[in-house]
């Protein structure tokens, strides 16, 4: 299939799934979904209460945890797969509905706390995940650089289409890579959080860009800059928390992939892989990371700047960075690498250019 063609429409094919979730089909499919005969599977529903100590909010979800666990070596991402997710043939970016979803678009109110007088509320939002390949073993340094367009691309239209609800606040894909960030399934995929309440860390964040600080600026620091492209770069910012951490930053303001030219679409996609794969090249191994891709909440389009931040959780090839009791306990981050150093590792791992 191929799969280097630019596609102006990104309109998905969407089908109905058989426990009522939604399955996005974008790009080119074999054919449609066929879902085995059944009911499908039994939907919970979640709700958050408010953390009076903390000030935030904490999502309870039971029926995730009480979720019966089918025992399989099957994908659940693969195409065609026994009890999959994705029953076709072959297609390039899928996006559904995740089945222990955290919040739930038609998410009923929950009732009080019998004697506490604690603020509760619903879960209203979705969660989806976007699978990037129908190729169980590829990744998304490997993925071709249409293949990246593409979901760059998708990104922007699932965006697009969740903050059309009235009960979205905040949108948040993000990809959570490598066994060590919890992954269990290999297949290359990420997932799309929709929020109906501003969660505390983008809250902060859209505090910082209210008052002003733009982090445009960033891309002009030389010492910083670990791969350059013509309208994005990949940068260590001077304040990283994390060893190796890195952000991948338009040089012009946008809020939101969906508002990406053509030219910064290509240059994200490659700087996608050119981050990725130096990490793996710096470790030897594949690295585990946390992706997360910033954009602006829901009325904030004129100051909130889109860009990917990524957290690897290691910082070295046998040694995890634990976030342990100073980090946890105070919210203070203690790394061992200065930003300065990380960067000029990082630039001195030369990436072929990807085509
Ligand atoms: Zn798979």
């Amino acid at each position: 299939m191929t799969d280097d063609i630019q596609r102006p429409d990104l309109s998905p094919s969407t089908f109905a799934m058989p426990d009522g979730r939604s399955l996005h089909l974008y790009g080119n499919f074999s054919n449609a979904p066929v879902w085995p005969p059944g009911e499908g599977h039994v939907r919970g529903y979640s709700h958050r209460r408010w953390h009076p100590v903390r000030r935030e909010w904490v999502v309870y979800s039971a029926h995730r945890q009480g979720r019966t666990f089918k025992p399989t070596t099957d994908c659940p991402l693969c195409p065609n797969s026994p009890d999959g997710e994705i029953p076709v043939d072959d297609f390039e970016i899928a996006v559904f509905d995740n089945r222990f979803s955290s919040f739930q678009k038609d998410c009923p109110r929950p009732a009080p706390i019998p004697g506490l007088d604690l603020p509760v509320d619903s879960a209203a939002g979705n969660c989806e995940v976007i699978v990037y390949s129908a190729d169980h073993m590829a990744t998304i340094g490997s993925l071709s650089q249409g293949r990246r367009e593409l979901l760059v691309r998708v990104w922007g239209e699932r965006v697009r289409a969740l903050m059309a609800l009235d009960e979205v606040a905040a949108v948040m894909p993000f990809e959570n890579r490598g066994e060590e960030a919890g992954v269990t399934l290999h297949h290359p995929h990420g997932q799309i959080y929709a929020f109906s309440y501003m969660p505390p860390v983008i809250e902060t964040m859209a505090q910082s860009f209210r008052d002003g600080y733009a982090i445009q600026p960033l891309t002009k620091l030389d010492a910083y800059r670990t791969a350059d492209a013509e309208t994005a770069c990949a940068l260590v910012p001077p304040f990283a928390r994390f060893p190796f951490e890195s952000w991948i930053v338009p040089k012009t303001f946008r809020a939101s992939p969906a508002d990406l030219t053509d030219a910064e679409v290509r240059d994200v996609a490659k700087l996608l892989s050119v981050v990725s794969r130096k990490y793996d090249a710096h470790f030897g191994r594949i690295c585990a990371y946390v992706m997360i891709v910033y954009l602006a909440p829901k009325g904030m389009e004129d100051f909130f700047p889109f860009h990917i931040e990524y957290c690897p959780l290691l910082r070295a090839s046998n040694k995890l960075k634990y976030l342990a009791g100073c980090e946890l306990g105070s919210g203070s981050f203690l790394a061992d690498l200065v930003p300065e150093n990380t960067a000029k590792i990082l630039q001195n791992i030369k990436m072929e250019e990807v085509s």
